[in-house]
């Protein structure tokens, strides 16, 4: 589905050029969760940034190319790329309010979203947000659909916006520390609400996190990134039993 080749990320800096992505390639396919660990400042976000074309300036793809599903998407304009975010590609990032918009309740920052990337009615639109909102365990008896995201607990605020990147059907979800900011008993509900649609839908995820126990519980396979570097990539077993770099080696002690 995915196909990520020699990705070079660059920052310029005064003493010449900083690689904070050094030839990445992995691939997604069809179905799977790829989970992505590393620490702090490994590169974990740029990568998924630079996938959805959302890397901030400076920063800059150098080199390498980025696939999706046969076409190439790395140097596309800015409106097409545009149109691939949200339609093709959804997105989760840490902090819910990053995806929510303060002004307008839930229904219908859906009920946009859905009719932004899909040709369907008002009335149609606002089944299909009823439906997964439903899905992702916010009831409509409740009346909760009509209700502004801040009179959402945090939790349920991030279930909010995992109903809007899945709201156009999107074939790849990317997760960038969705759950990091929670509960840690509320984290493994939210995360198990994402796998099991996209799971439903035949949906691949990306699910990046620095938490390698969250990682053995829902992917298939694991990359692990180190200093900008793929260190390993592999099936989430094979990797656990089989580290090969240190990094990896002493992550695999983290794991409860
Ligand atoms: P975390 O777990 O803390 O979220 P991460 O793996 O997501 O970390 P990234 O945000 O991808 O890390 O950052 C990777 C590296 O990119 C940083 O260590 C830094 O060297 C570089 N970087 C990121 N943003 C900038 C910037 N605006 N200017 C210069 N360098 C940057
Ligand atoms: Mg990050």
């Amino acid at each position: 589905l995915l196909s990520v080749r020699d990705l070079v990320v660059e920052f310029p800096t005064r003493r010449g050029t900083l690689r904070a992505l050094d030839k990445v390639s992995f691939d997604i396919s069809e179905g799977e969760v790829l989970g992505m660990v590393g620490e702090s400042g490994a590169g974990k976000s740029l990568t998924g940034a630079a996938i959805i074309g959302l890397l901030e300036p400076p920063g800059r793809v150098a080199s390498g190319e980025i696939w999706l599903r046969g076409e190439r998407i790395d140097n596309l304009p800015r409106e097409k790329m545009r149109r691939i975010r949200g339609r093709r590609i959804g997105m989760v990032f840490q902090d819910p309010l990053t995806s929510l918009n303060p002004l307008y309740t839930v229904a219908e920052q859906l009920i946009e979203t859905i009719r932004t990337h899909m040709d369907v009615s008002e009335k149609e639109a606002r089944a299909r947000a009823v439906a997964l909102l439903d899905r992702v365990g916010i009831p409509a008896a409740a009346r909760r659909i009509d209700d502004y995201p801040h009179h959402f607990s945090g939790g349920m605020r991030q279930r909010v916006v995992i109903a809007l990147a899945l709201a156009a059907e999107p074939e790849l979800v990317i997760a960038d520390e969705p759950t990091t900011a929670l509960d840690v008993s509320v984290q493994a509900q939210i995360i198990d609400v994402l796998k099991e649609i996209c799971a439903e839908r035949g949906a691949s995820v990306m699910l990046i996190t620095h938490d390698m126990g969250v990682i053995a519980e829902t992917a298939d396979r694991v990359a692990v990134l180190y200093a900008g570097r793929l260190a390993e990539i592999g099936p989430v077993r094979d990797v656990i039993q089989a580290a090969e770099h240190p990094y990896t080696v002493g992550l695999m002690g983290s794991i409860p």
